[in-house]
């Protein structure tokens, strides 16, 4: 392998900065050339991309976004767009790739990898909701920003004896939801993967008023509803007013954490290993404090990964 490519697709997240950093220097350093693929399998089909040096990459590791800009990119769900990018591929003599971003982006790398052409996914989503890694970079970033976040909304709330609604990012998973609640004690979390019932929120809200709380906080996932939402079927069920705050992308900025970015440079360097190896459709994960390597398939299967055990003590923490 003489000349690996890299790019960012779907979501930004923190830490992508530092997973290119990481690949470029590690590949640099075993002899092997980088190009960076700008916006995505967009930028791949129009052929944009730019050889990295050692130097391009300095000066990013703290920094929030992509340096290589993100995009979503509907042609290279069809053939015809794949065909492109393996065309581009070739012309610009690029014998792997690795691609950062969540499963959308890896189901994208399967179609190059079917066509033989391999590809290392390195799993970068706030999400947290790639199956076969413990954690996905940018995650505990955008954890410590929504803490910050609660922290100061609870401020506002305990002065004006307020019940607050938070919503955050997670598309159909709960983790952010559940950490972020459980590290600002929210009262009540509320998420995908356990089912909501709306009269134990409510006995939650008035067992925590009638022993003296001055305040509430709700955490809802964004993958169960809107926030706004769940504020009208409090005050349909129970006339509870509540003031409603979606943190929105500001959970996806941020310089990253310093675990984002170790996480980011063990992600990095070892894709770069093992698309030197030779290895296409794998997905670099971390499972038990082990950086692994793994069939890329397996991040698409829906086994259950939510914390049962962690969302039952949130509650249990929170009476
Ligand atoms: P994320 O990687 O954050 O999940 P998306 O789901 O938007 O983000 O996926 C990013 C891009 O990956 C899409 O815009 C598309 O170009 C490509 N992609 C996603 N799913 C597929 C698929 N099934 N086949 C081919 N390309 C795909």
């Amino acid at each position: 392998m003489k000349r690996i490519g890299v790019l960012t697709s779907g979501g930004d997240a923190p830490g992508m900065n530092a997973a290119i950093r990481a690949v470029v220097r590690k590949a640099i350093y075993e002899g092997v050339e980088v190009v960076g693929i700008l916006h995505g399998y967009q930028g791949l089909i129009e052929g944009k991309m730019e050889k990295l040096d050692l130097g391009s990459v300095g000066d990013i590791i703290q920094r929030g976004g992509t340096k290589l800009y993100s995009a979503r990119c509907p042609e290279f769900r069809t053939e015809e767009g794949q065909k492109k990018a393996i065309e581009q591929l070739k012309a610009n003599n690029i014998d792997g790739l690795v691609i950062i971003g969540g499963d959308g982006t890896y189901r994208g790398s399967m179609t190059l990898t079917k066509n033989g052409f391999p590809c290392v996914g390195i799993p970068g989503t706030i999400d947290n909701d790639i199956p076969g890694t413990d954690y996905t970079l940018g995650f505990d970033t955008a954890l410590n920003t929504v803490i910050e976040c609660i922290d100061k909304i609870r401020d506002t709330a305990t002065s004006h004896d307020r019940t607050f609604i938070i919503e955050v990012m997670g598309r159909d998973a709960g983790d952010l939801a559940l950490w972020a609640g459980l590290a600002g004690g929210a009262e009540t979390i509320i998420v995908p993967e356990v089912e909501m019932k709306i009269e134990e929120v409510v006995e939650r809200l008035e067992s925590g008023t009638a022993r003296g709380k001055k305040h509430s906080i709700i955490v809802v996932a964004e993958g169960v509803m809107s926030g706004q939402d769940f504020a009208l079927k409090l005050k349909e069920h129970a006339n509870i007013e509540t003031r409603v705050s979606v943190l929105g992308h500001i959970q996806r900025g941020g310089s990253p954490t310093g675990r984002d970015r170790v996480l980011a440079s063990l992600f990095g360097a070892k894709a770069v290993e093992v698309l030197m190896a030779g290895h296409g459709g794998r997905a670099i994960g971390i499972q038990n404090h082990q950086v692994v390597d793994y069939d890329m398939t397996e991040a698409f299967e829906k086994t259950e990964v939510f914390d049962q055990k962690m969302y039952q003590l949130s509650k249990e923490l929170s009476i």
